[in-house]
């Protein structure tokens, strides 16, 4: 398994690649975000670790490029600043987890572990949380069995809630999705799609699964 590290200090680059290798992952190394963004592109790896303050190009813009480019590698940000705003750009521009330096090596084996262990049951066509069931071959949602008759845009909206499931998904990230990245909400347009969305999976059933995240958007969990 092949992890790249875009990190520009060495001291730390040494010590994640030395500890990375005794976990026995491969691990190639690039300094900037340039080099971070060719080597992303050129191979193949299960998983990226992007630190955001970074020569010639920041972690948030090589995260961005690659998405629009549709490489989906799983990325984990390092940041050194722990604000919310950093963490919710970091969510923006396509990151699935990110971790405040200074971190433990433990802790970072455990984020390694979740991350590639959700990508693995969000890459099917078949996704599942509690009793809700999302065919994207049929098209098709069912709760408890019964058929959830959605909209597209509801139908988006759970996708991509669902892609990350257990995580935060931003207001921007599901706009994006659902609208297109230059919709501008004018009436509260994602709450009232976010509203109807969750109504009619709640329907029969006494568990919530779409949970408000006050100041980030929201998120589908157990
Ligand atoms: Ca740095």
């Amino acid at each position: 398994m092949a992890i790249l590290i875009i990190e520009d200090e060495k001291k730390l680059v040494d010590i994640l690649k030395r500890a990375l290798k005794t976990e026995r992952y491969s691990v190639d190394v690039a300094y900037d975000g340039e080099d971070g963004l060719a080597k992303a592109m050129k191979n193949r790896y299960s998983m990226i670790i992007l630190d955001i303050m970074l020569p010639k190009k920041d972690g948030f813009t090589v995260c961005k490029e690659l998405r629009a480019r549709d490489i989906h590698t799983p990325i984990i940000m390092l940041t050194a600043r722990g604000i919310e705003a950093d963490r919710v750009t970091g969510l923006d521009a396509g990151a699935d987890d990110y971790l405040i330096k200074p971190f433990g090596l433990n802790e970072l084996f455990a984020r390694i572990r979740t991350v590639l262990r959700r990508r693995k049951t969000v890459d099917s066509d078949i996704r599942k949380i509690e009793s809700l069931v999302m065919d994207n071959r049929k098209h098709e949602v069912t709760r408890g069995g019964k058929i959830v008759p959605l909209t597209p845009k509801e139908y988006k909206l759970l996708d991509t809630l669902i892609t990350h499931q257990g995580q935060a998904v931003t207001r921007r990230q599901l706009i994006d999705h659902a609208w297109g990245p230059d919709f501008e909400e004018t009436n509260n347009e994602l709450n009232v799609h976010i509203n109807y969305l969750r109504a009619k999976i709640n329907k029969g059933s006494k568990k919530t699964l779409i949970h408000t995240i006050r100041g980030v958007g929201f998120v589908i969990k157990e």
